[in-house]
């Protein structure tokens, strides 16, 4: 499990340090601000869906800790290009990975950096961090409400 834990380090430090997808999106349909106090990330995630739905472009700026900046990172690159069925199974997957206790029941080396974000697991304090880039992106592909982690259950 150790080298586990090394190689999900090694893939969160390496968004953090640089961030995919980051930026204004000028041509967004639709966007959303996220803040979570209990950390001070606060961020803005930017999408442009095509006349299917697709999300053909997304993006996010903002000032987050590096596991919320890595997690919202991860995020951009898992669900570019992908239609709203696919983002809402992708989105499903990734709040599974962060908030169940149980062992997750997909394989985790197959899905590459996203597999990253189970290990925040081992960090309770730091999930809504990791989980803060998935709401937001919610809110963006529903009407731009802002997200406030505070508010939400667990
Ligand atoms: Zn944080």
């Amino acid at each position: 499990m150790d080298d586990l834990s090394d190689l999900y380090q090694d893939i969160i430090l390496s968004h953090n340090k640089r961030p995919r997808n980051q930026g204004e999106l000028e041509n967004a349909t639709g966007s959303a601000e996220g803040y979570n106090p209990l950390c001070g990330d606060h961020i803005h995630v930017y999408v442009h869906q095509d006349d299917s739905g697709k999300v053909d472009d997304i993006s996010f700026t903002g000032k987050a800790c590096a596991i919320c900046t890595a997690s919202t990172s991860i995020m951009t690159e898992a669900v570019k290009g992908k239609s709203r069925e696919e983002i809402d199974t992708k989105a499903a997957e990734a709040l599974e990975m962060l908030t169940s206790k149980e062992e997750p029941t997909f394989d985790l080396l197959e899905q590459g950096d996203f597999a990253a974000l189970a290990g925040v697991r081992q960090f309770p304090a730091r999930i809504k961090c990791a989980t803060l880039g998935w709401h937001t992106l919610e809110s963006a592909l529903k009407g731009g409400e802002m997200v406030n982690t505070e508010k939400e259950e667990g």
